[in-house]
């Protein structure tokens, strides 16, 4: 069977359908949507084809109404439904659809890459990027976001330590935790554990919370920040300004480094955004943190953040996320052109 002939059989089945009934004198048309997909693989599981056919109904759905589409591997959606995903993830995980892309962040003193944000993808049918915005709150819901965090972490230090290889000084793998791993009772274990499985040389491992954590729980929070600092590890606060921006989680959070949330960076050319982005900066510095500006996307953006003194810039004007083999890439050209 191959995608001519399933076309023809659709097309045919669809024309079948699309009859008018009548039904106690109304007349009536139903619609449809037809998703199908080619037996590649005699042995692919049963699972799988029906994975591949709902991925293509959810683009025929797309397309419009009486519309059917084919699986194939460069299919795009514009987002998976939150039903499918929570049904999902657990193949994909034992499928092994999770890949970690890296962004580099760069030291704005002597313009070297000084570190790398992990930011998990999933390749959803190995077809579709999904974004961790779509299945990461889902993920959260389920509690499969533990096991994620758990891939993440272990994939990631070991990139670490391909990339140290490319890398002479110490570098920075941040890594986001979410609340719920967090408060995970096994979160300091199993973060140990994996931690003890690699050695490490010039890699520093750094967890990036949100202040949403504080707010549940922030003498907990404390506790497991000052115990897993012993391990060397430092804490980043994410996405600050967003949300509550509260003095008082700063004061009494132990963190090392504020990321600065992208929305301001990208309006920084107003006045008092500008204004405000100096002034928590000022205020880190204070305090003895670094700070992070995410999201640099242009030059301006870049100019702007470093007259203000910012230490560190992430953004899609040093580079997008990379998988590992496009980030060496990037570090060979990088080290080349700075
Ligand atoms: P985040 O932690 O704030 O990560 C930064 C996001 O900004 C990433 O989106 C990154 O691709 C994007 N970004 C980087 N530079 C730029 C830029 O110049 N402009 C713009 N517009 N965006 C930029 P991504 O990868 O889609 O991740 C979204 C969020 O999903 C992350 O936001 C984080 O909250 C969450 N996430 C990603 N990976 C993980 C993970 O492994 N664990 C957990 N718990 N959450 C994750
Ligand atoms: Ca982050
Ligand atoms: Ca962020």
């Amino acid at each position: 069977c191959n995608t001519d002939n399933i076309s023809e059989f659709i097309e045919n089945l669809l024309q079948k359908l699309l009859v008018t009934y009548n039904i106690n004198g109304n007349l009536m048309k139903v619609s449809y949507n037809i998703g199908a997909t080619a037996m590649e693989n005699i042995n692919d599981s049963t699972a799988n084809v029906i994975r591949k056919c709902d991925l293509a109904l959810i683009r025929a759905k797309e397309k419009g109404l009486n519309e059917y589409e084919i699986f194939k591997p460069s299919l795009e959606v514009q987002t998976l439904k939150e039903g499918i995903i929570e049904r999902e993830l657990r193949h994909g995980l034992d499928l092994n659809e999770f890949v970690v892309f890296y962004q580099p962040i760069i030291n704005l003193k002597n313009n070297q890459i000084c570190g790398f944000e992990a930011l998990l993808r999933w390749h959803y049918l190995k077809s579709v990027f999904v974004s961790p915005l779509e299945f990461i709150p889902v993920a959260e819901k389920c509690g499969l976001i533990v096991e994620l965090g758990n891939i993440v972490l272990e994939q990631s230090l070991k990139v670490a330590k391909l990339l140290s290889r490319y890398i002479n000084d110490e570098f920075i793998i941040s890594i986001n935790i979410s609340p719920r791993q967090f408060s995970d009772r096994e979160f300091i274990r199993s973060t140990i554990q994996i931690l003890e499985n690699e050695e490490l040389e010039n890699v520093k491992l750094q967890f990036e919370i949100t202040e949403k954590l504080a707010v549940e729980n922030i003498d907990y929070t404390i506790e497991v920040i000052n115990q897993l600092r012993k391990y060397n590890i430092t804490f980043a606060l994410d996405d600050f300004g967003v949300d509550y921006s509260s003095l008082n989680y700063l004061r009494r959070l132990p963190i090392q480094a504020m990321k600065i949330d992208k929305s301001f960076i990208q309006d920084i050319e107003k006045d008092e955004t500008y204004f405000i982005v100096e002034t928590i900066i000022k205020l880190c510095k204070k305090l003895g943190l670094n700070v992070v500006a995410e999201g640099v996307e242009t030059e301006e953006h870049y100019r702007a953040v470093k007259e203000l003194g910012c230490d560190y810039v992430q953004g899609y004007f040093i580079s997008r996320p990379l998988a590992v083999e496009e980030m060496i890439e990037f570090i060979e050209k990088y080290k080349s052109q700075n």
